[in-house]
């Protein structure tokens, strides 16, 4: 099929990459032309494993384009997907003037019935805006070809995208009950029809729903991460460990083993923006969502829980300490560092007065270009950004790990003792086992696991 994806970044360069390996052709467009220069020279703006390869592969095979010719890239697709960015406005609601911006791109250029997908995140009624915004454009054309809107929220995650791209738990599709509707669900089926070979994982609906489900999804994904980490403070306090709790808790089918880690906080660019918009949305209709507030105040907190470990344990001046700190991109596998607790972090760190050495496998270059802005040339002075993870330990007070990536999971300890001032770890993702710090003679502050390592 001929599809044209609108908004080259995580989201759109991972479903037009791996749509195109399905055999479809697809035009990947972007206002972007430097990040469309780096793809068109074999270049990836991104850090997604297994990327690289579907995207160099496609593009040889001649079905994979990328242009900043939006005319061309209108006119290429039948099905044009919307995966451009939706941020946070100052109210925390979704800003959607690149959706609509797209939207009426799509409106100026098209010829012939077309299907927009809504891929990106949008609020619920955002289908309706899209179809405005293109009715207008096409009636200040004088032409009125058919279209219609459907929701199709994507799901993957960043680190893994390619995988959950390729292996869909579930495909969600809103679409209307009118003729082009039906037209569309047609379309979408035989789009979608290679990932249901096996079982069919398509959940059709109405287009609202689609778009609730998406913020429905993520919102129940950020609560459990803030009800065990509020509890992971409390596992603190009365002398119990967190992670036998979650074990313990896990175990229940009704509550199951995924999002159950307590650590330094959610962050990215999905879980916080969505959490806040559909806050924002059920304000706007009058009604307050408690659990989601308690849910964003809660992981607001907890990504200063790094910062109150080190000041408890070196007291509030830190002027003249250095410290090590191991992740930076809000999660393994990916170098994006949207809201990242590595960010809440270093800022306090640095505005206590100590300097960092940081290490990070693959977001050093990204975090440099976002701490600069939040930091300042001069605070980020006070950061040295070291090319191995032991390399960061040397003369350091304390190592605070921030991200899980793999590689930090089994280190030389021994090396590790022999490199800090002395040996403390303040480990944000609970990755080492209290018993075994304490058996190499590190001292050893987990989240919600203090139980472990006090006696
Ligand atoms: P992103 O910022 O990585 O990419 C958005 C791209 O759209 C940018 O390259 C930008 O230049 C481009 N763009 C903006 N306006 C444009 C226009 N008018 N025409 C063409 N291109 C335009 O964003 P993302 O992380 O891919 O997220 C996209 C959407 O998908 C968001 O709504 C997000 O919430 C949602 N989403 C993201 C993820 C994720 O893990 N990143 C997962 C699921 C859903």
């Amino acid at each position: 099929m001929k599809i044209t994806i609108i908004g080259t970044g995580y989201v759109g360069l991972v479903t037009g990459a791996c749509l195109a390996e399905l055999g479809n052709d697809v035009f990947c467009l972007d206002v972007d032309q430097r990040k469309i220069d780096l793809l068109n020279n074999g270049g990836i703006p991104i850090h997604e494993p297994g990327l690289e390869e579907v995207v160099a592969r496609n593009r040889a095979a001649g079905r994979l384009h990328f242009s900043t010719d939006v005319a061309a890239s209108v006119a290429h697709g039948q099905l044009q997907f919307i995966a451009v960015g939706t941020p946070p406005d100052e109210d925390g609601s979704a800003d959607l003037q690149y959706v609509l911006a797209a939207a009426r791109s799509i409106g100026r250029h098209m010829d012939g019935f077309k299907v927009i997908v809504d891929k990106s995140t949008v609020p619920v009624g955002t289908a309706d805006r899209v179809a405005a915004a293109i009715r207008e454009e096409l009636a200040a054309r004088g032409v009125q070809p058919e279209f219609t809107v459907v929701s199709n929220p994507e799901f993957l995650k960043e680190g893994a995208a390619v995988e959950d791209f390729m292996r869909p738990d579930r495909i969600v599709i809103g679409h209307d009950d009118t003729p082009s509707g039906q037209r569309a669900r047609e379309l979408m089926k035989l789009l979608y029809a290679p990932f249901n070979r096996n079982h069919e994982r398509t959940y059709w609906m109405d287009v609202r729903s689609a778009e609730f489900t998406k913020y429905a999804a993520n919102a129940m994904l950020a609560t459990r991460i803030s009800f065990m980490n509020e509890l992971a403070n409390l596992a603190d306090k009365v002398g119990a460990d967190i992670e036998a709790v979650r074990h313990g808790i896990g175990s229940d089918p009704r509550i199951g083993h995924s999002f159950l880690y307590a650590g330094a906080g959610y962050g990215g660019s999905c879980f916080p923006k969505d959490v806040q918009a559909i806050e924002r949305t059920a304000r706007q209709y009058n009604q307050d969502l408690l659990i989601l507030s308690a849910v964003e105040a809660v992981n607001e907190r907890q990504k200063h829980v790094l910062g109150r470990k080190v000041v408890a344990r070196f007291g509030e001046d830190l002027a003249g300490r250095r410290f090590a700190v191991w992740g930076l991109a809000f999660k393994p596998n990916t170098d994006d560092m949207r809201e990242a607790p590595s960010r809440v972090l270093l800022q306090e760190l640095i505005e206590r007065g100590a300097t960092v050495a940081v290490h990070d496998p693959v977001a050093m270059h990204e975090a440099k270009r976002v701490l600069a802005l939040d930091l300042g040339d001069d605070k980020l002075a006070r950061i040295e950004f070291s090319e191995s993870p032991m390399d960061a330990l040397t003369g350091a007070e304390a190592l605070v790990i921030v991200t899980e990536w793999k590689a930090f999971r089994s280190p030389d300890f021994e090396q590790i003792k022999a490199r800090l001032k002395q040996p403390v770890i303040i480990d944000g993702r609970n990755l080492y086992e209290p018993a075994l710090m304490t058996s190499l003679g590190i001292e050893y502050h987990g989240i919600g696991r203090s139980v472990l390592t006090s006696k």
